[in-house]
């Protein structure tokens, strides 16, 4: 056979579109979708000819089909869907941070369609946007005002860019951080046309060289919390009270940027609240005096991805007129969701009914105890060794770094740990995450909720029983 007879065999992208498989990917996907998907499934057996591949040309058509299938099932997958977090690190970053409650969802759900977001329907006239939350807010805090914008990253940007803008602001050389993700402070400060005025050194700073620091262009003086690492040894910095005490004009604020932001009464002794204490306290830095208070959403306040500012009324005014403002506020979906998450702090039932809050608070013996339920319902399966191991959660997106929590985990032993975590995560059921060693799969149940667990053992017994478990055309393979 040569080449020129097997190019001449190559199907027409009709005769593939009339498959019933394929046609049921048109209604999916659309046909313009499936028809660049032949083209391109086509082209790949053209170049795998030219490359010399022989390849009978009764399977050329069937090919096709199977390639173009494999397409589909690849833009299948990045769709934005649900997948189970048995990482074991509960505000995983990249699987959006906290889970929402069933309230949040519910009020989000209310809130898609036309809603009230900035009309008040007592008075039929114009109201603030997200009245509510905001005010909501302001009792969780103690603060007299409150603002919901992007995230808070956002927060960071728009405070100093509308308070500083051409002026200094004061930090202490060991918070100049970067977050994550290329957020670094020095970038930001830049950014929003702030002059950093840096003092201290990395490991040690002191109030005096704030007073030192301070002169007429001084705009602002901020606190950096570390979040996402650990300083030991030599250390010393302000604390928030110590940087509130320190003797300034009027118009020079004490910003605190908690990052996490604990918002947990660190008198209600839990298992929790113990855990959470490591982290600043956002009631505290406020009864403290810190003028503006700015912390995310979606971190250890378990709600949608936001960035909050709560403070002195004068300040927040001044932000709320800044022309950023506009640009950064929040839709009404999110606030929907931010004020059912407020309200289930406000009534106390965080621990109940937030998803973050409900992880944390499981026992280690908790976690052993569903893992083994789960262990119960998995038929043994040839070349896997099925255990129940103790292991460690993190709480992850910088929160209480270095703090692990103890915990249980499914594991499983195979030949290639590789193969099976990506047959989890690409499963056609609820996608599964999990953690993995060199020839083990470790599925931490501390992440994974109750009602989760039915679709969570469906998918491991459709990733084990796979008898495939490569793709049907890997880019570049050959075929036989
Ligand atoms: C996480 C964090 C941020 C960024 O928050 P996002 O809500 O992700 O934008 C900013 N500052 C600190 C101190 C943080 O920990």
């Amino acid at each position: 056979m040569t080449d020129s007879t097997s190019l001449k065999h190559l199907p027409a992208v009709d005769q593939i579109l009339q498959y019933p498989a394929i046609r049921e990917l048109c209604d999916r996907h659309g046909h313009a979708c499936v028809v660049a998907w032949i083209r391109s499934a086509v082209d790949q057996l053209r170049q795998q000819i030219l490359a010399g591949q022989s390849i009978s040309p009764a399977d050329l058509s069937s090919l096709v089909e199977s390639e173009t299938l494999q397409l589909g099932q690849a833009e299948q997958m990045r769709y934005l869907q649900k997948v189970i977090n048995a990482t074991g690190i509960l505000l995983h970053t990249n699987l959006g941070r906290a889970p929402l409650s069933d309230l949040a969802v519910e009020r989000m759900c209310q809130a898609a369609a036309y809603c009230n977001v900035e009309l008040d329907l007592q008075t039929g006239k114009r109201s603030r946007r997200g009245d509510r939350a905001l005010r909501l807010l302001c009792q969780l805090t103690g603060a007299e005002e409150a603002l919901v914008v992007n995230n808070c990253a956002a927060a960071t940007l728009l405070v100093l860019q509308a308070l500083a803008v051409g002026r200094e602001v004061i930090i202490s050389r060991g918070q100049l951080v970067e977050i994550g993700g290329g957020f670094r402070l020095p970038d930001v400060f830049r950014s929003a046309g702030v002059l950093l005025k840096e003092v201290g050194t990395t490991n040690r700073s002191y109030v005096s060289d704030y007073e030192a620091a301070l002169n007429e262009q001084t705009a602002a003086i901020i606190r950096v919390h570390h979040s996402n690492f650990l300083q030991a040894g030599f250390v010393a910095e302000p604390s928030i009270d110590a940087l509130v005490a320190i003797k300034r004009p009027a118009h020079v604020p004490v910003i605190d940027d908690l990052g996490s932001g604990s918002l947990v009464d660190p008198r209600h002794a839990s298992l929790t609240s113990e855990i959470l204490a490591k982290e600043p306290n956002v009631r505290r830095s406020i009864a403290t005096g810190a003028d503006l208070c700015l912390f995310s959403g979606d971190k250890l306040f378990g709600g949608p991805q936001c960035g909050i500012i709560v403070g002195k009324r004068r300040w927040i005014q001044q932000l709320r007129n800044s022309p950023l403002m506009r640009a950064l506020r929040v839709d009404k979906v999110t606030l929907a969701a931010f004020e059912a998450t407020a309200e289930i702090h406000l009534r106390g039932e965080a621990e109940r009914e937030l998803p973050f809050f409900r992880m944390l608070s499981k026992t280690a013996g908790d976690v052993r105890a569903t893992c083994e339920w789960v262990l119960q319902q998995l038929e043994p399966v040839q070349g896997v060794e099925f255990a129940v191991e103790a292991c460690q959660s993190q709480i992850g997106g910088g929160s209480v770094p270095g703090y692990d929590l103890e915990s249980f985990a499914i594991t499983l032993k195979c030949k290639s740990s590789q193969l099976l975590a990506d047959a989890l995560r690409k499963c056609r059921s609820t996608p599964v995450l999990c953690r993995q060693t060199q020839d083990r799969v470790l599925l931490d149940l501390r992440t994974v909720s109750d009602q989760d667990l039915p679709e969570f053992i469906c998918t491991i017994r459709a990733a084990l029983t796979e008898p495939d478990r490569t793709p049907a055309m890997p880019p570049g393979s050959q075929r036989p």
